[in-house]
């Protein structure tokens, strides 16, 4: 058999191949690129199968991010909560503005634990970031209440959740502003980067929307100074093509993860939990085991790819040696570091190539 690889984007588009092709040629020949209607359409869309009133498209997932806080007016001695275990473009987001992270352990299904939140609370913190990670919804009753009653804004990170539930609410729906990406890889993949917030406040879509376009409403009236930072026609009109088929996909995606849930049997590996009330559309199938390092490579002798999301936290990267963090500061944060793998997954997956990663995981 030839290599399984962590992911195929090649599957995704040959499923909907005529339509992607199509859309393609559409745009092409329209002679209109960027700022048309295709993102227009695009944005309507994305905002009613959220649930917001409101969505701009931006350029990227950390574009989205760091243009939230910007349009928060979060930035120079203000502080931001945000789980230690993200991938480094959610604390991006926020110290670009040149506000200060402040980390909270993650729970056991890998989001901000709630519980955790309230004493990092000090008169500086201005808000909180939760990260839907690997697909579930985090545990938003409780986050949402501890920023209602601190007067804190609330901010989501939905790169990985388009779609997600809690409680039947929609993630991206539950603050002040929800950010995703459309990077290729995520569950609602672009073919090149792109992302969007979610709002329901118009006064904050109308400042993203200027922001987005070197700050002017009207063609070289600058209110302010921006950024250049538009989805474009070409990734907004494959993006509506794919929106069609998200939640098929999605479907499609819990079909594989169910068979991992119930046929991965080995005693090292721990199987991802799913938390009550909350939905999970399986950005990445997650499993934690204690000799993370030799089972990877022994699955890649057996031909099968595997990645770590991410073995090196932000608090613990080069890019943060001035916040001053050392190993040991966040001690769960780090041991998931060290034991999560995230195996094959991806839309168009064959029955050979799951019975295969499933049979090898059990060998191990
Ligand atoms: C992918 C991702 C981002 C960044 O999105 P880009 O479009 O790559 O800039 C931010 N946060 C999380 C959790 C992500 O997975």
């Amino acid at each position: 058999m030839e290599k399984i690889m962590p992911n195929r984007l090649d599957r995704g588009f040959y499923q909907h191949q005529e339509e992607f092709e199509k859309k393609a040629v559409d745009v092409l020949r329209s002679g209109w690129y960027i700022l048309g209607n295709e993102l227009k359409n695009f944005e309507e869309q994305f905002a009613s199968y959220i649930g917001s009133k409101y969505c701009v498209g931006l350029a990227s997932g950390l574009d989205a991010l760091w243009i939230a806080f910007r349009a928060l007016n979060i930035g120079p001695g203000d502080e931001v909560i945000v789980q230690g275990n993200t991938y480094i473009a959610s604390v991006m987001g926020i110290t670009i503005n040149g506000a200060t992270p402040v980390f909270v352990e993650p729970d056991e299904y890998f989001n901000i634990d709630a519980d955790a939140i309230e004493e990092k609370i000090t008169d500086k913190t201005k808000a909180v970031l939760a990260v839907h990670l690997y697909g579930q919804a985090s545990n938003m009753d409780k986050v949402k209440d501890i920023c209602k009653r601190h007067n804190l804004k609330l901010v989501e990170d939905c790169a990985q959740s388009h779609g997600a539930k809690f409680n039947g609410q929609t993630t991206g729906t539950f603050g002040d502003i929800g950010c995703f990406s459309f990077y290729p890889s995520k569950n609602l993949g672009a073919f090149g980067d792109a992302g969007a917030i979610v709002t329901d406040d118009e006064e904050l879509a109308k400042f993203i929307r200027i922001f987005r376009n070197y700050g002017s409403e009207k063609r070289y009236h600058n209110m302010l100074v921006g950024a250049n930072s538009r989805l474009d026609e070409m990734q907004a009109g494959l993006l509506s093509v794919r929106l069609k088929y998200l939640d098929e996909m999605a479907d499609e995606k819990r079909v594989y993860c169910n068979r991992y849930l119930k046929e991965i049997t080995n005693e090292k590996i721990t199987l991802p939990k799913i938390r009550e009330g909350a939905t999970h559309i399986w950005h990445q199938f997650v499993i934690r085991c204690d000799s993370r390092d030799d089972l990877m490579r022994y699955l890649d002798e057996k031909n099968i790819g595997t990645i770590i999301h991410y073995p090196i936290p932000p608090h613990l990267s080069e890019a943060y040696s001035y916040l001053g963090f050392k190993e040991g500061d966040l001690p769960v944060t780090e041991r998931y570091a060290k034991t999560v793998l995230s195996i094959p997954l991806y839309n168009g997956m064959t029955k050979e190539e799951q019975d295969y990663v499933i049979d090898v995981i059990n060998a191990y």
